[in-house]
């Protein structure tokens, strides 16, 4: 996934945000910027563009504030939320495909992150119709669900073990694989062998975790992530 770095410039934010939920938002306008957002905030007095993420029509990503800093988006959950706001009107018109994929692969990068499995419609929270009637909260979050049942942690430790089949040794190869870790000539077949071993402990290496060979709940959460 591809997060772009706005470069905006923020007067004065407060870094003590603590992550336990997604808030959502549209900007209520058919077509706008990064750029564009952050001027309107700025003109409201605030520190700059209130989300931490702004999706475009085109599925592009672009970072507003920082993770870390207190957003201005949601009245009483600013410093326990992301904010996302996604281009657009969706009280007047329908969210597209590419859009809506590029929530999907965010909403779950951030929920790996934090450990967090809430994602709010601002107005389930404050009194607005943001994100819009035509927003699906339902779909997004059955989609989101789907994926988490696929990836999530096994629950055993994945090790050595080059004669015994396992799909999720399987899935593990095809991750690392996409990560550039070469995982060797026969791919992911999900036999856990001396070149996923070493796969693995290269990117244990790479990765500041401890390097055994054995993929546990931290690695594999490492492994797993979508960027
Ligand atoms: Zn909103």
């Amino acid at each position: 996934m591809n997060i772009i770095n706005s470069n905006l410039i923020f007067k004065g934010l407060d870094y003590s945000n603590v992550p336990r939920m997604i808030i959502l938002h549209h900007a209520a306008a058919l077509k706008c910027s990064i750029e564009d957002i952050h001027r309107w905030h700025l003109n409201n007095g605030w520190s700059g563009c209130g989300y931490h993420y702004f999706i475009r029509k085109d599925g592009r990503i672009y970072v507003g504030r920082n993770e870390k800093a207190i957003g201005a988006h949601c009245i009483n959950y600013n410093s326990v939320s992301i904010g996302i706001c996604l281009e657009g009107n969706f009280d007047t018109e329908k969210m597209g495909e590419v859009q809506y994929k590029a929530l999907v692969k965010l909403s779950r990068y951030i929920c790996s992150k934090y450990n967090i499995n809430k994602i709010y419609g601002h107005g389930e929270l404050n009194a607005t119709n943001c994100p819009g009637r035509n927003f699906s909260l339902e779909r997004l979050g059955s989609d989101l669900k789907v994926g988490a049942e696929v990836e999530s942690y096994p629950g055993y430790l994945l090790k050595f073990n080059p004669s015994v089949k396992d799909k999720n040794v399987e899935l593990l190869q095809s991750k690392l694989i996409e990560k550039a870790y070469s995982v060797g000539a026969c791919g992911a077949d999900g036999y856990f062998g001396k070149d996923t071993l070493l796969a693995i402990k290269r990117f244990q290496r790479d990765n500041g975790l401890l390097v055994d060979g054995v993929v546990g709940r931290e690695s594999w959460g490492k492994i797993l992530k979508y960027v």
